[in-house]
């Protein structure tokens, strides 16, 4: 029923231009077949027979061990989690390693107690080095900007999902151009320029999202926007179809995802971009 709910508004809305599928999704090979149609392609949310990215190997360290500008705010070193709370803003509970200076994903996703508008965020990642599972159990975690906003982490080393679920994936809307990643256990770097939507005083959204992601030095996204929230249930988006049914303040958090693997982060900083005088 909450899916139907869901691609009936979709279509009030005139977002859809195809038919919309309301029976319940079925998983068949790599993804889902029954799913609602991403706007602006001919492809189903999750869709396995979607084109698989071009597989890069990374040329470079690139920007892993990059130290933090004089401006950015340094959201993790290594050394403790004071920058972070849990989703109930608690204290965060990942496990810190601070003689090789990383955390590492347990008991419920952190996100930064600072928000940023616009920002230039720097991190560092590696999924497990002994890979288990295949597809959305190989190394899950994600970025998830205000919680909502989920630039995938997956351990896609010679291993397939839907592509839109991929390492790299702005989840469920669109594939990373290529797929850059290393190998499991191998620490990767994600440089991520994001920049919040905006509503006017009316409420009537006036930009949306948009984020340009570089991995390992290879480009996944320019300046892409979201269709909406990247929320996805068993594989049926949530509010995944041009859905930015929560109006929210540009100034949004940083949140990793604890997926039930244990992937690890480190030399974590953000930048806010504002103009150039501003300060
Ligand atoms: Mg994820």
């Amino acid at each position: 029923m909450h899916i139907q709910r869901r691609i009936h508004r979709f279509v009030i809305g005139g977002v859809l231009t195809c038919a919309a599928v309301v029976c319940a999704a079925t998983q068949q090979g790599l993804g889902y077949k029954g799913t609602p149609q991403i706007p602006g392609t001919t492809w189903c949310v999750h869709d396995g027979d979607r084109p698989q990215p071009r597989v890069v190997e990374p040329g470079s360290t690139f920007s892993q061990g990059a130290p933090a500008p004089a401006d950015a705010v340094v959201l993790f070193d290594g050394k403790d989690l004071s920058h972070w709370t849990d989703s109930r803003g608690r204290p965060a509970a990942w496990r810190v390693n601070s003689d090789e200076l990383y955390m590492e994903s347990t008991r419920g996703s952190v996100r930064s107690k600072d928000k940023f508008a616009d920002f230039q965020l720097h991190l560092e990642f590696a999924t497990p080095s002994q890979a288990r599972g295949t597809g959305q159990a190989r190394g899950n975690s994600g970025v998830l900007i205000n919680g909502m906003y989920e630039i995938q982490v997956l351990d896609s080393y010679q291993d397939k999902t839907y592509p839109d679920g991929q390492c790299g994936a702005m989840y469920g809307q669109t594939p990373p151009l290529v797929n850059a990643c290393k190998a499991p256990g191998q620490w990767q770097t994600y440089d991520i320029i994001f920049e919040s939507p905006r509503w006017d005083a009316g409420g009537e959204l006036i930009k949306k999202a948009n984020v340009t992601v570089i991995q390992n030095g290879v480009v996944l996204h320019h300046k892409r926007d979201f269709l909406g929230a990247t929320d996805g249930i068993g594989g049926v988006p949530h509010t995944a179809l041009g859905a930015y049914l929560q109006q929210h303040a540009p100034e949004v958090f940083i949140e990793l995802q604890d997926h039930g693997n244990p992937v690890r982060y480190r030399n974590i900083w953000v930048r806010t971009l504002g103009d150039y005088d501003q300060t």
